[in-house]
């Protein structure tokens, strides 16, 4: 796939929507800038890539909002070096938006073919994360404690194991709601380990369900 003027001129129109829409951190723009949305999509969607729309990435799932991986980046409130969990791969691209900004990225998905796909990709455009295919409810132990985490899947729950992996200090994004809806919750536990909760504005996710797919 090739990224052409065309492309980096839809992304800067992409990044003038998101800061109307009230995306301020210059960083995270920049990464909206720099990363190639439709290398990420099937070719079907690639002219679509930069309008602010989902899409389809396989196996039922879909890539967020441009919008979506904006704000939930925005909240973490990422620092050069930063050790990031992110639940639910999914294509990648807000992996790739994670790595770009600085972050030093673990992604956990639990489809198999999205899982090998992003483990394709991500590489290919110069990125380092360390993906894994597995069930993001039990975060990853070994990499713990992270000093962000961002969940980009409905969670019906709060997940005790991702809470436990938080640093204190460490702030978590996670979208809450077992229905078709669900909040953003943005969580901030301090060196003492408590927790301060605020709620961002009601998102549409896919589900994050147990296990991983056969
Ligand atoms: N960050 C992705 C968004 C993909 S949609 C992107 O930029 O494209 C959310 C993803 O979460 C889906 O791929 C889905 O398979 C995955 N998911 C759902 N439940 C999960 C779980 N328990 N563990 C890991 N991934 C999960």
């Amino acid at each position: 796939m090739i990224d052409t003027y065309r492309h980096k001129g839809l992304r800067k129109q992409l990044v003038q929507e998101l800061r109307e829409k009230g995306i301020k951190n210059e960083a995270v723009l920049d990464a909206i800038q720099a990363v190639p949305r439709h290398f990420f999509l099937d070719a079907v969607f690639t002219k679509q890539a930069y309008s602010n729309m989902a899409f389809q990435i396989g196996a039922g799932q879909t890539i967020s909002h441009p919008f979506t991986v904006a704000f939930q980046t925005e909240l973490l409130e990422l620092k050069k070096g930063d050790k990031v969990l992110e639940i639910g791969t999914g294509s990648g691209f807000q992996t790739s938006i994670l790595c770009e900004v600085g972050a030093k990225v673990f992604s956990i998905e639990r489809q198999r073919e999205l899982y090998l796909k992003a483990n394709r990709i991500v590489p290919e455009l110069g990125y380092t994360a360390k993906l894994k295919y597995g069930d993001g409810y039990k975060g990853w132990p070994s990499y713990a404690p992270f000093d962000k985490i961002i969940v980009t899947c409905g969670a019906p729950y709060l997940p005790e194991d991702l809470l436990e992996q938080l640093k204190p200090g460490g702030t978590m994004v996670i979208p809450i709601g077992a229905g078709k809806e669900q909040e953003m919750l943005l969580i901030k536990k301090d060196q003492d380990g408590i927790l301060t909760k605020s709620m961002l504005g009601v998102f549409s996710f896919v589900p994050m369900l147990k296990e991983t797919a056969k």
